[in-house]
C-alpha cells in the first residue's frame, strides 16, 4: 500500500527516470508506478530486464533518479546510490535462484531472518501455507521441479516483506499448463497480501490477465503507459505485440465434474461453463485459457449448434485495431473477442448491444496438471 506523505497527498510505489548505455543499446525511461501489478511489456531486447535491473539496484544507470515510497534510492546529480540489499525490494527471475545447499524452509526463512523485526509484516508459517509448500518444506530445493521452484522463490522474496516485488518473467520457463498454476499463485499475491508488483513479461494474455496497469517498452523508450485495458488497445501496440495469440486467462471454480459425457462445468464471474478434460474436484479451482479468436458473437442462440456454451453477455467496448477487431463484452470478468471487420459490418454491433458469446467445450484450455491429480506437491 503506498503510504501518504505529511501533506496528505499519497507517495507513489515507485518512480523513476532512468537512462542506460550499452555498446549497442540505450535505454531512456521514465514513469510512476502506483500500487498494484504494472507489467513491464515489450518484445525481447526492449530493455525490460536492464529496467528492471536499475530499479533492482544490479545496473547502474548513467543518468536519472529512482524513488521508492518516498525515499530516493539512486540519484546521478547527488551521488545517492543505495546498495540492492538496503533497497527493500524482491527480486524473483525466470529460474528462481535459490540458495542450493538449503531446504526450501531454510531459503523462505534466510531472508526473513534478516529483516528488521520491525519490518516483518509476513510470517514464512504463513508463505508456506499461501504456496502450499508444507509437504516440501524439508525438501532440498535442488529436487524441485520448476513450479515449485516458481513457488519457493515467491515465498522467499515475499519473506522478506518487500515494498515492491521485482518479477523478471517468473513463468516464461515454465510449460503452458505451470505457467497457469503460477499465475494463480501471482494473483494470491494480488488479492491477498496487496504487494505491489513490477513484472516483466512479453506475453500480451499474462499481462491482460495480472496487471492494473500496464508500460510498454521498444528499443528501449517508453512507447504506452497506463491502464492495462486501455494500453492494451492502444494502437501503437500493434507494432510491438502480437494480438492474434491473445488467450483469456481466467480463475474458474469446478462447480460439478461429469455432468454430461464427462464435461466439468465451471463458474468463471457471473458465467457457467462447460469444459472437458477436467481432472479436479468440484470446489477445485483452476486457471483456464480461452483464446479470443475462439470465441464466436451472435446476436441469437440457434438450437441447432453443437457449441455447449452460449452466454448471454452485453458488449462493453469495441475496438478496430486493423485487420481484426476486439470487442470486450462483460462476463463478470472482461471476456475479450476477436472478430474481423467484417462481423462487426454484417452484425452491426456496437456498445450495450446484447450478444451471445459461444464458446466450443474444447476452446476452454484447462492450465492444470491432468496426470495426477492437482495437489500441493505440483
Ligand atoms: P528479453 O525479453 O529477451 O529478456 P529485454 O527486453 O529484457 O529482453 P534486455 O535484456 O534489457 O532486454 O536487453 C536490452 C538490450 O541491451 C539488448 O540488446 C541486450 O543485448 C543489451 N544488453 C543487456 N545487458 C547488456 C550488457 N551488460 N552489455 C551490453 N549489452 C547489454
Amino acid at each position: 500500500m503506498s503510504p501518504s506523505s505529511a501533506e496528505g497527498t499519497t507517495v507513489p510505489v515507485l518512480s523513476f527516470r532512468v537512462k542506460k548505455e550499452f555498446q549497442n543499446f540505450s535505454l531512456e525511461c521514465e514513469a510512476t508506478v502506483e500500487d498494484g501489478v504494472t507489467a513491464l511489456f515489450g518484445p525481447s531486447g526492449s530493455g525490460k530486464t536492464t529496467l528492471l535491473n536499475c530499479i533492482a539496484g544490479t545496473v547502474s544507470p548513467e543518468e536519472g533518479r529512482i524513488e521508492a515510497m518516498g525515499k530516493v534510492l539512486f540519484s546521478s546529480s547527488v551521488g545517492t546510490r543505495v546498495p540492492p540489499e538496503r533497497r527493500r525490494f524482491g527480486y524473483v527471475s525466470q529460474d528462481a535462484a535459490l540458495f542450493p545447499h538449503m531446504d526450501v524452509w531454510g531459503n523462505i526463512t534466510y531472508g526473513y531472518n534478516l529483516t528488521p523485526k520491525k519490518d516483518r509484516q509476513l510470517d514464512p508459517g504463513q508463505l508456506i501455507e499461501l504456496f502450499q509448500l508444507g509437504p516440501l518444506s524439508t525438501r532440498n530445493v535442488t529436487t524441485l521441479s520448476g513450479g515449485e521452484r516458481q513457488r519457493v522463490g515467491l515465498a522467499r522474496a515475499l519473506a522478506t516483506s518487500p515494498k515492491l516485488l521485482l518479477l523478471d518473467e517468473p513463468i516464461a520457463a515454465l510449460d503452458w499448463v505451470l505457467r497457469g498454476v503460477i499465475l494463480r499463485y501471482l494473483k494470491r499475491i494480488r488479492s491477498e497480501l496487496g504487494t505491489p508488483m513490477l513484472y516483466v513479461s512479453h506475453s500480451i494474455s499474462e499481462v491482460m490477465a495480472l496487471a492494473d496497469s500496464t508500460i510498454v517498452l521498444s528499443e528501449g523508450k517508453r512507447l504506452a503507459h497506463g491502464p492495462t485495458s486501455r494500453v492494451l488497445v492502444d494502437p501503437t501496440l500493434s507494432r510491438v505485440a502480437e494480438l492474434a495469440t491473445l488467450e483469456n486467462l481466467f480463475d474458474a471454480e469446478v462447480s460439478s465434474v461429469q455432468v454430461d459425457d464427462g464435461l466439468a462445468e465451471l463458474r468463471v464471474g457471473d458465467a457457467t461453463l462447460l469444459a472437458s478434460d477436467v481432472f479436479a474436484e468440484p470446489g477445485d479451482k483452476v486457471m483456464i485459457s480461452i483464446r479470443a479468436g475462439d470465441v464466436i458473437l451472435s446476436l441469437d442462440i440457434s438450437s441447432r449448434t453443437s457449441a455447449r456454451n452460449a452466454i448471454k453477455t452485453v458488449i462493453e467496448e469495441i475496438h478496430p485495431l486493423g485487420q481484426r477487431v476486439l470487442v470486450y463484452t462483460d462476463i463478470g470478468e472482461r471476456l475479450a473477442v476477436e472478430i474481423t471487420p467484417g462481423s462487426l459490418r454484417e452484425l452491426g454491433l456496437h456498445v450495450g448491444q446484447q450478444v451471445y458469446a459461444i464458446i466450443k467445450t474444447n476452446s476452454i484450455m484447462i492450465m492444470e496438471p491432468t496426470q495426477p491429480r492437482p495437489g500441493p506437491g505440483l
